[in-house]
């Protein structure tokens, strides 16, 4: 068998990410992830790398969950770290367009936000320039603007970009630009909570046999308000799954991970890394933990002997 969430459709649309990043402080002293200058964009379909996509952004998840919990500088050093990982590997979150209920923010007015926002804003709406801002803060007046027509509105780039020209939200081709930027602390509050809901659930999955009634994982927690879908026909017809945001996917693949009938996403007991097990009586990430384990405990238990004999 193998090692792969079944996901039911297809993944409708690219994702894009930059071939380098960087941190950088806003001039209220923010800390900001955003693409580097001269670096180039490439495309990639998140479900092709659905594994590596949430196991990855677990890592990231544990990491913050860690930093959260003693705050030292070498705790937010490795978050730092694996968060670049994986910016670099699948791009960045597209929290601009995960956080409202508009569904394209681009022209609108006033942005509705959602309550269970990790973007910190109490507020529930927002005027949409100030909102804008807060997702593009190194941006010049004359890198984006928007261009007003009588009846529509686009969005003009200074740079080379993707653009989609109706085919998606326009507000795509501003989470497409080297010009967006999300703070670390986003990433780390989402991250963390997956990390948080998944560590819930092993404790259920371990106490399968005690439960006689559902038990909902941390309630509220996903608010995938935006999921859209068409059916498309090739050699047969299937869900073609529209996603307003890598955040979105992110939360839909972790929810076929954790339900999938033939795999098990896992936490190895050796390491403490993510894997995907077959059966739970897979315990480990790979057969270099389960001998290392297996020598721990042939060790212990020898100790024990030898403590026994003394008596
Ligand atoms: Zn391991």
């Amino acid at each position: 068998m193998e090692r792969k969430i079944c996901l039911i459709g297809g993944f409708a649309t690219d994702w894009i990410k930059y071939s380098d990043y960087e941190y950088k402080n806003d001039s209220e002293g923010n800390l900001y992830i955003t693409p580097m200058q001269e670096a180039g964009f490439s495309m990639y379909n998140p479900f092709n790398v659905a594994e590596d996509i949430i196991i990855d952004f677990l890592k990231v998840g544990n990491a913050s969950k860690k930093y959260f919990k003693n705050k030292n500088e070498e705790a937010f050093e490795i978050v730092k770290k694996l968060t670049m990982l994986f910016v670099k590997k699948y791009g960045i979150l597209g929290l601009i367009s995960a956080s409202t209920f508009n569904q394209n923010i681009i022209g609108d007015n006033e942005i509705l936000i959602i309550e269970k926002n990790y973007i910190n804003i109490k507020e529930k709406t927002m005027n949409s320039l100030e909102y804008m801002k807060l997702f593009t803060p190194f941006a010049l007046p004359d890198d984006i603007q928007l261009k007003y027509y009588k009846n529509s509105i686009d969005l003009v780039k200074a740079e080379d970009s993707p653009k989609f020209y109706g085919k998606r939200p326009i507000v795509m081709d501003l989470i497409f630009s080297k010009f967006y930027s999300e703070r670390l602390e986003w990433v780390m509050k989402f991250a963390g909570m997956l990390s948080e809901h998944f560590s819930q659930l092993l404790v259920y999955r371990d106490s399968t046999g005690h439960l006689t009634d559902d038990v909902t994982i941390l309630a509220d927690t996903f608010k995938a308000n935006k999921i859209g879908f068409t059916i498309n026909q090739l050699d047969k017809t299937y869900i073609s799954w529209e996603f307003d945001s890598l955040k979105t996917t992110i939360e839909t693949i972790y929810a076929f991970a954790v339900t999938d009938k033939n795999i098990l996403l896992s936490c190895c007991e050796h390491c403490g890394d993510f894997y995907i097990a077959l059966s739970n009586r897979e315990k480990y990430c790979g057969p270099a933990c389960r001998n290392r384990s297996n020598v721990q405990k042939s060790r212990l238990r020898k100790r024990e002997l030898s403590d026994e004999s003394l008596f």
